[in-house]
């Protein structure tokens, strides 16, 4: 057996449909009492109902910043911070997507005030010590465990709403995360097993919720395995896949969920003739895979209709060769040494959406 490091991040998980019920309890656990609640402009309606729970709980909100936007800008942080300071909140509970548990993620590490996030897309973010901030157009990422969420509830219920279309990517992104742990540097035994458990359970509900998105044991599996993919982000070092996507995203502005989508299938392709082990054992938990994970991942892809193009998303052919540089710029830990040439195809393919084969 290989030597191994594990460290495991703390932090306490309610699973379970109708568990935001559990959200006073939670609060006063923490032993505080005048939550900020945060959202996007569209989370209105998730907010509405915490108020009403809270209330039948006689906690009174200290207030209601619904100003998140995507990629974490310091400026709305700041303007979240000094609200929270007028308000006298003592606590953080974010409820949404990615985007809001980073906001409660930057109020939380700057101000101290412990964190309850209530995830509603499978980004995985509220499992991770990992803040991803942007300032004057320039996006930068820190860890730190003080950044960590305190709680995390997860309530199937809330789930419902979210689009098919979105769970598609959004789930994507998830399996990227338990992918990359699999070959992460850091890798062990325990993170193995989750990264397969959380990529079987996806795998198994996506395309279930494809077809029938009313099914709430599908959305179950598919909140479970986004859980279990989010632990693997917290705990592995994320290699080419995730530094590709922070490329991109980054410098060229393309959709976080959507570029990683597209992204991933390339990227194991890239590493897979430096990971037989990891191939092996990721096909078994992918549908459609007869021994081959690419294949089952393509299968996975094709059976969701997920994108395949990032020039479907803005991405211009002449930024192939600028995207390539900037990956090559900084080296970081990969199972296969990065190539120029062979990197600059893996970006052409995704650009061009083309079927990812295992001849890079
Ligand atoms: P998001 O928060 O922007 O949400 C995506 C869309 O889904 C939004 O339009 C939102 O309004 C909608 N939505 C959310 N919940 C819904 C629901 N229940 N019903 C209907 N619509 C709903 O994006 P995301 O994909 O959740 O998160 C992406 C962000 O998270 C990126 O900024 C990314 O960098 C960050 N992220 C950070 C980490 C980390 O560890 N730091 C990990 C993963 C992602």
């Amino acid at each position: 057996m290989d030597s191994f490091e594990y460290n495991a991040n703390p932090g306490r998980v309610i699973f379970g449909s109708g568990s935001i019920q559990k959200l006073p309890d939670e609060i006063m656990r923490l032993n505080v009492s005048s939550p900020l609640l945060l959202s996007t402009p569209r989370g209105s309606g998730h907010v509405y109902e915490l108020t009403r729970i809270l209330k039948g709980a006689s906690i009174k909100p200290a207030g209601t910043f619904n100003g998140a936007v995507m990629h974490t800008p310091t400026s709305v942080t700041f303007e979240g911070m000094q609200f929270l300071k007028s308000k006298s909140a003592d606590c953080i509970v974010s409820i949404g997507g990615g985007s809001v548990v980073g906001l409660g993620k930057a109020l939380s590490a700057r101000t101290g005030a412990p964190h309850i996030c209530i995830p509603t897309t499978y980004a995985g973010s509220e499992m991770t010590p990992i803040l991803g901030e942007t300032y004057a157009g320039h996006k930068t990422t820190r860890t730190d465990p003080k950044i960590l969420p305190a709680v995390v509830i997860y309530d199937v219920d809330l789930t419902m709403t979210l689009p098919p279309a979105i769970c598609t990517l959004s789930g994507v992104n998830a399996i990227a995360h338990a992918v990359e742990a699999l070959y992460a540097k850091n890798s062990n035994p325990v993170i193995s097993l989750l990264a397969l458990e959380g990529t079987r359970a996806l795998a198994q509900a996506l395309p279930q919720i494809f077809q029938d998105p009313s099914a709430q044991p599908a959305r179950e599996r598919a909140l479970y395995g986004a859980w279990i993919c989010g632990t693997c982000l917290g705990s592995a070092a994320m290699a080419i896949h995730h530094k590709l996507c922070h490329v991109l995203g980054g410098s060229f502005g393309l959709p976080h969920a959507e570029t990683h989508t597209i992204v991933l299938p390339h990227a194991l392709s890239y590493n897979a003739p430096a990971i037989p082990k990891q191939m092996k054992e990721l096909a078994t938990v992918l549908p459609g895979s007869e021994g081959d994970a690419l294949k089952g991942l393509n299968f996975l892809l094709d059976s969701l209709q997920a994108p395949r193009a990032l020039r479907d998303f803005g991405m211009r052919e002449s930024d192939i060769d600028e995207a390539a540089e900037i990956a090559m710029a900084v080296q970081y830990p990969n199972p296969r040494a990065l190539e120029k040439d062979a990197i600059r195809e893996l970006i052409r393919r995704a650009w061009a959406g083309e079927l990812a084969k295992a001849n890079l």
